[in-house]
Order: C-alpha cells, then sequence, then structure tokens
C-alpha cells in the first residue's frame, strides 16, 4: 500500500475527531488530504526589519508583511471592559506590537519572554504611532526553516467549511498537518501525464506542483504548479470524452439501410427546398445512420436555421429501416410545436405514398385517458415516431424498438437523462439538436464526444429582425404601436422576467402586467396569457389560439422562448431585458420574423442602460474589469442591436460571462474545475484536447506502462468524470 492510501488519522496531530471532520469534507487519505488545496495565499515572502516595516507603513503600504522580533513584554488589558492580550516585541531597529481580543487564552502559553517569533499579518493604522497586528499569525523561529507554517513566504489560506472547525481545524493545525504531511509523503505521489507531454508542454511534475500549490517557493512556482493543476484537469475532462467517444464508435450499432428512393420522395413532398446548409448537415447524419457503430452527434444551428426538418429526415431514414423514433423537447408547449410541425411535414407523404408513419404524443400533461393509449401505440410498435418531453424517459414507457433519440435543446437535458434514455433501446442512435448558439470552438472542445454538423446559415428570403431598446419611459409609445399593429393583424409577444410578484425581485410578473395591460394599454385586445405555472390544457389552448391569430398579443414568460413557431407573430417585447442572458434574449428575437413579414424585437430596459448606450461605449476586447461591471449592461443590449448572428452573441456572452456561467445552471453537465477558468484557459484547453485525443486514439485502454498512473487516476475519479463530461 502507498502510504499515500493510508488514512489521514495515521498523522500525527490528527486524532479521531479531526479525521472524522477529514472525512466530512471528502478527505479519507493521506493522498486526499494532499490535495484539498488552499484557496489562495499569503504573501509574506519578505520578512522586514521593525523599521522598514513603520517606514512603508506609513507610506501607505496596505498588504501582509511578517516581522522577526524577540517578545519583550506580555501584557493583559481591559479597554471599553474587554480583555485584550498585548504583545510587545523587538528587533535590531525598533519594536511593534500584536494585540488580540480573542483567543488570549490560546496565545498566551504559545509566546515565551525573550524568544523570538515571526509575526505576520495585515498592520492596523498607522496614526496610532505604533506599528500593530491585530490577530497576527506567529510562530516561533527555530533553527529548522522546514518548520515554519505561518509566515516568511507565500503561506496557503484553505477553505474552511464548518465541518473542519467543528474538527478543531483551524488556519494553523492544517497548515501544520498538510505541510508534515507534504514533507514526509510527497515524494511518493506518482505522476500520472506522460513525460513527453510534460516536456513539450512546459509543465512541472505533480509531485512538485503538489508541494508548489501548498508552500510554493515563489510566486513564479506557485504560478507553475498552478498551470500544472490546471492543464491536468482540463486533459482528463477531455480524456474522458476521447476515450467515450473511442468507445462508441468500436460498439455495434445499427446500420440502417440508405431507402434513398423514399427519402427522395419525402423531400420533394416538403414545403419548401431544402437549403445547401441544411443538405449538408443532413448528409452527414446520413452517413452516420449507415454506418454499423452507434450515431452520437450534435446538430447545431442558429434559432431558425430550419434543424427540425433535418432531424425529421433522419427521423423518416429510421422509421423507413423499421424502427422507432423518440423526438424529444424540453418544454411541453416545445413538444406540442414539434408534433404538429412533424404531422404537417409528413402529411403530404403519407397521402402520396399511403405509407402512414404513426407519429404519438407523449407529454407529461396530457389527461389519463390519451396517456395510456399512447403509451400502447409505443409499446406495440404502431407510434413511429414518438414525441414527447422527459416523460419519455419516464419507466412506463417502453418502446418496441427505439431505433433513434432525437434530443432538441440539448442544453436543458442532464447527461442522466441521456443515459436513461439510451438505456431504453439496445444501442439507439443519438442525435442531439442544440438551438442555443455555443461558439463552434467551445461546442467542440466540450462536447468531445459528439461530432458535430453545423447547419451554418438560415433559410434564405427571410429579413432581419429589427432590434431596439427602449427606456421604461417609452413604455406607453411602445404599447401604442403594439396596439396599432395589430389592427393590421400583427401579433405581439410580451414576455415579462416573472410569472408572479415577488418581494425579493424588483421585476415585472406576467401575471400582474398582464392584468393591468388588458384594462389600460391593451384595452379592446385580444391579449392572450402564457406561463409555467398554467396546467396544461390552458398552456396548450392559450398557445393554439395565439398560433390560430386569436389573440393579438400574448403575454408570456420564457416558455416561449425555445423553438416556438408563429410565423405571424411579429413583434418581440421583452420586459426587464438586462436581467436575461444574452443567448435567451437571442432565443427570444428568434420567435419573431419567421414569416414573410418584417420582424421587430423590442428590449425593455432601465432608463439608465439607454442613457448608457448614447454614450461611448468601451469596445469588448479593450474594457477594463470596472468598465465591463460599470457597462455590463449597456454592452450586453448594444450586441444585440448590432450582432445578428448567434454564434457571434455566443462569443460576446462567453467573453462577458465565461463559459461557466454560460452554461448557467441549465447546463447540469456543465464542467466545473477546481483550478481551471474555461474563459482564462481556453487555449490551455484546446492544447489538453489535442494531447488526450492523440493519447486515447494511441492506446484506447490506457494499457501502455506508462499510462498505469494515469489510468489509476482516471478510474479513481471516473465517477466525476461521467458527470463533466456529459458522456452519454
Ligand atoms: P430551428 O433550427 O430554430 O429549430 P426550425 O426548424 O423551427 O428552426 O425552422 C424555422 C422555420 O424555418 C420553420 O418555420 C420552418 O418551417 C422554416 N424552414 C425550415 N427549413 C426551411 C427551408 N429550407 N426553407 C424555408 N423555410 C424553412
Ligand atoms: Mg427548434
Amino acid at each position: 500500500m502507498s502510504a499515500l492510501e493510508k488514512p489521514v488519522g495515521s498523522l500525527k496531530e490528527v486524532g479521531s475527531a479531526r479525521e472524522k471532520a477529514f472525512r466530512e469534507v471528502g478527505v479519507e487519505t493521506v493522498g486526499d488530504l494532499l490535495r484539498f488545496f488552499p484557496t489562495r495565499h499569503l504573501d509574506r515572502a519578505t520578512s522586514l526589519d521593525a523599521a522598514q516595516a513603520w517606514t512603508r507603513l506609513v507610506e501607505g503600504f496596505e498588504g501582509e508583511m511578517t516581522i522577526v522580533g524577540e517578545a519583550v513584554d506580555m501584557k493583559t488589558k481591559y479597554p471599553r471592559r474587554r480583555e485584550m492580550l498585548q504583545v510587545a516585541f523587538a528587533d535590531e531597529k525598533g519594536v511593534f506590537e500584536a494585540v488580540w481580543f480573542r483567543g488570549a487564552k490560546f496565545v498566551k502559553p504559545r509566546i515565551e519572554i525573550g524568544e523570538w517569533y515571526a509575526v505576520g499579518g495585515k498592520p492596523s493604522d498607522p496614526k496610532r504611532g505604533v506599528l500593530q497586528f491585530a490577530h497576527p499569525d506567529f510562530e516561533r523561529m527555530t533553527d529548522d526553516e522546514s518548520k515554519r507554517y505561518h509566515t516568511g513566504g507565500l503561506i496557503p489560506v484553505y477553505p474552511k467549511p464548518r465541518a473542519l472547525k467543528e474538527g478543531y481545524l483551524g488556519e494553523f493545525s492544517l497548515r501544520r498537518i498538510i505541510k508534515d504531511a507534504l514533507d514526509r509523503y510527497g515524494d511518493e505521489i506518482e505522476e500520472t501525464l506522460p513525460r513527453e507531454i510534460l516536456e513539450r508542454r512546459e509543465l512541472p511534475d505533480l509531485a512538485r506542483s503538489i508541494r508548489d500549490v501548498h508552500f510554493p517557493e515563489s510566486r513564479e512556482a506557485l504560478d507553475a504548479a498552478t498551470r500544472r493543476l490546471k492543464y491536468e484537469e482540463l486533459f482528463e475532462f477531455e480524456l474522458a470524452a476521447a476515450l467515450k467517444r473511442g468507445e462508441a464508435k468500436g460498439r455495434a450499432g445499427i446500420a440502417h439501410k440508405a431507402r434513398a428512393e423514399e427519402l427522395r420522395a419525402f423531400v420533394e413532398t416538403l414545403p419548401f427546398e431544402l437549403t445547401p446548409s441544411q443538405r449538408e448537415a443532413f448528409k452527414a447524419i446520413y452517413d452516420d445512420l449507415r454506418a454499423p457503430r452507434p450515431t452520437h452527434r450534435l446538430l447545431h444551428g442558429d434559432v431558425g436555421s430550419g434543424k427540425t426538418v433535418v432531424a425529421l429526415l433522419a427521423a423518416f431514414v429510421a422509421v423507413q429501416n423499421g424502427y422507432q423514433v423518440a423526438f424529444m423537447a424540453p418544454t411541453e408547449i416545445l413538444a406540442a410545436q414539434h408534433f404538429q410541425t412533424i404531422e404537417t411535414l409528413l402529411d403530404p407523404y403519407r397521402r402520396a405514398s399511403g405509407d402512414p408513419i404513426t407519429v404519438a404524443f407523449a407529454a407529461g400533461g396530457v389527461n389519463a385517458r390519451a396517456h395510456r393509449a399512447s403509451r400502447e401505440m409505443i409499446r406495440s410498435g404502431h407510434a413511429k415516431i414518438v414525441v414527447g418531453t422527459h416523460a419519455l424517459f419516464e419507466e412506463s414507457v417502453e418502446f418496441a424498438n427505439l431505433g433513434l433519440a432525437i434530443v432538441d435543446e440539448q442544453h436543458r437535458f442532464g447527461v442522466r437523462q441521456r443515459l436513461d434514455l439510451r438505456k431504453k433501446g439496445t444501442a439507439p442512435d443519438l442525435l442531439v439538436m442544440s438551438a442555443t448558439p455555443i461558439p463552434r470552438t467551445l461546442a467542440m472542445t466540450l462536447y468531445g464526444d459528439l461530432d458535430v454538423a453545423a447547419i451554418k446559415r438560415s433559410p434564405k428570403g427571410r429579413r432581419p429582425i429589427v432590434t431596439a431598446v427602449r427606456g421604461e419611459n417609452a413604455l406607453p409609445a411602445v404599447y401604442e404601436w403594439v396596439a396599432e399593429r395589430a389592427k393590421a393583424g400583427v401579433q405581439s409577444y410580451l414576455v415579462f422576467p416573472l410569472v408572479e410578484e415577488s418581494e425579493k425581485l424588483p421585476l415585472k410578473s406576467v401575471v400582474k402586467e398582464y392584468e393591468s395591460l388588458v384594462a389600460t394599454r391593451l384595452k379592446g385586445l385580444r391579449t392572450g396569457l402564457l406561463h409555467g405555472k398554467m396546467k396544461w390544457e390552458e398552456k396548450e389552448e392559450a398557445m393554439r389560439k395565439f398560433a390560430a391569430g386569436e389573440y393579438d398579443a400574448l403575454a408570456t414568460t420564457t416558455v416561449v422562448e425555445v423553438g416556438v413557431d408563429v410565423p405571424t407573430a411579429n413583434i418581440m417585447i421583452v420586459h426587464n431585458a438586462e436581467r436575461f442572458g444574452l443567448s435567451q434574449l437571442h432565443q427570444l428575437r428568434g420567435r419573431v420574423g419567421r414569416g414573410k413579414e418584417k420582424g421587430y424585437c423590442v428590449l425593455i430596459a432601465d432608463d439608465r442602460i439607454v442613457a448608457d448606450l448614447e454614450r461611448e461605449l468601451p469596445p469588448l476586447e479593450t474594457a477594463s474589469a470596472a468598465e465591463l461591471d460599470r457597462y455590463r449592461a449597456a454592452i450586453r443590449m448594444r450586441a444585440m442591436i448590432e450582432e445578428r448572428d448567434g454564434f457571434k452573441i455566443a462569443e460576446i456572452d462567453l467573453k462577458l460571462r465565461g463559459p461557466g456561467d454560460y452554461f448557467g445552471v441549465r447546463q447540469s453537465g456543465a464542467p466545473q474545475f477546481r483550478f481551471a477558468n474555461l474563459r482564462e484557459d481556453f487555449a490551455t484547453l484546446e492544447a489538453a484536447k489535442e494531447d488526450a485525443f492523440a493519447l486515447a486514439e494511441k492506446d484506447p485502454g490506457l494499457r501502455s506502462p506508462e499510462h498505469a498512473a494515469l489510468r489509476r487516476s482516471f478510474a479513481k475519479r471516473a465517477h466525476e468524470k461521467l458527470e463533466v463530461a456529459g458522456a452519454g
């Protein structure tokens, strides 16, 4: 057994209470302890003499410092009736003091008059006329440098979850325990990355890096160690994807037959010509379907680029081969729309060919009888295409022979759900559609386990949507315009951030605003209400009426964000627009201008933001962090006005927020890294990806002896990997 596998309780100073506390934060072995990393470091590298320190302080220095001095006096005082311990220190150049208002009991027995101590911390205001530290870290000077834990270098600050505090593991003891463990066992840390990669990427080895990330000898050493640990995280992340992908490629899947005749006949009955972009994307998917390995592909395209029909062509091929297809959407509304679209697109073909191609609808909200009937159709194999929501994942849905799963709006589906679905067929093909314009580079890197087919251009003839930002004070005029356009038959979406009013958020709610609009500004218009808290039938009804032109306006929330397609709706008003994500706004905007008429998107924002927009805003590339903070909202609104291309918007979003947030809480598959930050470390991610895929290609089972340590480290964290790699 490697010493690193010993229980943490085997270390001196770690009794059973502390062992238990460590266990609660996931530290079980010595190896785990060495990977209990600090969150930051205090710079106590330069120790000063008392005179230098004083000069610096009066010159306005505000950081930490360390001074070495002899304890010359110790007093307990009672200013304002509180106990205070005051210790005076001196070196050959001057004096300084340290005070404690708390913990005197701990400090007193540890300081002995006549001994020398290193005292480190941030000194108090020099106005008192003496250099004073409140609650500094301190330690007795000995000849043994290795026994310096808290002063005289870059000193680690560890996270302090409650469990540790309760186990009496404070800053001091943590530093001591970890440093002693490093000194004793640090050399046993095994290198996991191939030597060749370390050399080519100029990274320090793992043992050195782990040591330096705790107690670095210099800023440079800390930076190098951090760089190595970032690389390692990203490398293992990409390796998980690379291995998954290799495995998927090796697995036996369905080799669909071409059925070119039927396909051609179907395409001929479509109400429009496929664009070259759509053809190209479909070609890639078609090749996948016919290959004897499982399809595992991301179909990627901007809002309105026409992904649905491409996916339907894939479904058609699977159906012609005698398989069932599951077609899933994140919301009931969207599933219902897909169902409608598919029915409409299939109808002419059905009539021409006499082939019924039955489509079933399976969502959570439909009534019990319809529910049972559709389950039965799916089980018997009568239903060829099954359109639905997450309900499709329920155990009660059994497929006769599922051959292809199509998942729309992939970012709303968790990795787990993707896995669950795949359990429903032997090895069903998987086609994931994303309308959220992930920057292509990022998609390729994050979804390394999926092949990507992109629809690069939207169908021609669509006119750009006019986008404007208006302040709250322009609302009367905006609504006057909405009412006037309604008379000309133009429908509007009115989007609000909240369903119901909230005391915590000063934002508009659709329920309240709907009531007031109906009574005032939109009086006389036919206005519908649609939000996520309504019953399924009500939502369905509202959506149907709006699509049928029975409403002039629809007050709603972001439930209309994804995929809803009403070609006669051409005005999109978004309230509290600054509170929405850029990609979300782009999605909302994509709801209009889908027909022949020009589309308009009006973003209602805070008046202050509108004022900012009239100024010269700093360009995104050169904006400082402070400028970004100040003008973020205005920069985002400007991006909406100036950019139409979802990918460009996504790139801007990425720059403004970083990919972690970019995926947000919605993206349950988004990776969480301890060191790496995808915004800053994108180049590292690319490098790691290149290396990981090359390695997986060379040694797909990690069997070569030089990869043994990597395989072990990998196996140990395999569970986490599955979660982060989005591997389905
Ligand atoms: P998305 O990629 O956002 O899911 P959809 O598949 O909903 O886009 O397509 C958007 C609209 O474009 C739909 O109304 C659809 O009928 C239409 N459409 C799709 N392909 C074409 C095409 N080749 N030519 C004209 N219109 C098309
Ligand atoms: Mg869509």
